[in-house]
């Protein structure tokens, strides 16, 4: 400082503001490369953000969370070359009219059911999904509990249960009347559903089904939310009875996706 005092007025200036100038240029690169470094960070996690948005469209993800995560895994949508010529043949296996299946993206999370190793997620058409909730709460109201069991399948689960019926029942014509072949099921379209009394769980996808409330209720009120029993007693189709598998047909596309078998009741 003796060195900075000794020095004449106008160097004192030109030292200072060499240092002052000096500072700004060091701050000045160093701001750049700062700059310049974040970049690439942003550039790299903002496809990331856009892909996980994109993704889910269609998803209230506000009133079901849940939804996300479970929602991508689980379910692989397959689509084998056997399925694809049945069902643009349009001809029927064992009376089941072939359905094609539709995209995981239209489905929607309506619940779950089981518990421990046993249990699984419940999907439904986001068409239909306001309608049975509709539905569920309208019959909570007087006291009856309507429990999805199982909603939408893919080609591949239903080739799983139709194996294991056969495996059952002997033949493929016997699996057929209580189980469609794979490529055959109302539960690949996404409005189909099978449906229990969660008073009585344990009568869940058998004929004792049809000595529950939530069965008297459904046969007297589904039609108001446009659900729709598929196989009623001595069906056209030649389907087993099957009180607990349910349609929805209150929109106009999935009206046009069972009108075939409509027509046949
Ligand atoms: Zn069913």
């Amino acid at each position: 400082m003796r060195l900075f005092s000794k020095l004449p007025y106008l160097a004192r200036i030109l030292l200072i503001a060499t240092v002052v100038a000096l500072s700004v240029i060091i701050s000045g690169i160093l701001m750049m490369r700062f700059s310049t470094s974040n970049v690439p960070v942003q550039a790299k996690n903002s496809p990331t953000a856009t892909t996980t948005v994109s993704a889910q469209p269609s998803l209230d993800t506000a009133a079901l969370p849940t939804a996300i995560p479970t929602n991508t895994t689980p379910i692989e949508i397959t689509r084998t070359t056997q399925v694809k010529k049945t069902t643009t043949s349009n001809q029927l296996a064992y009376g089941h009219f072939p359905y094609a299946q539709a995209e995981r993206n239209q489905m929607m999370l309506i619940g779950s059911y089981a518990s421990g190793a046993d249990q699984r997620f419940e999907y439904l058409n986001t068409e239909a999904v306001q309608a049975f909730m509709k539905m569920t709460y309208a019959a909570r109201e007087v006291g009856i509990w309507i429990i999805p069991v199982s909603g939408f399948r893919t080609i591949e689960q239903q080739q799983k249960l139709f194996q294991d019926q056969i495996k059952r029942r002997g033949s493929e014509k016997e699996a057929a009347k209580i189980s469609a072949p794979a490529g055959y099921s109302e539960h690949h379209t996404g409005f189909a559903l099978d449906l229990t009394d969660g008073k009585s769980p344990k009568k869940d996808i058998t004929l004792a089904f049809e000595n529950t409330d939530a069965y008297r209720w459904l046969t007297k009120h589904a039609q108001e939310f446009g659900f729709e029993l598929s196989f009623t007693r001595n069906n056209k189709q030649g389907v087993s009875f099957e009180p607990w598998h349910w349609r929805y047909v209150g929109s106009a596309n999935a009206a046009a996706i069972f009108a075939n078998a409509k027509n046949q009741q």
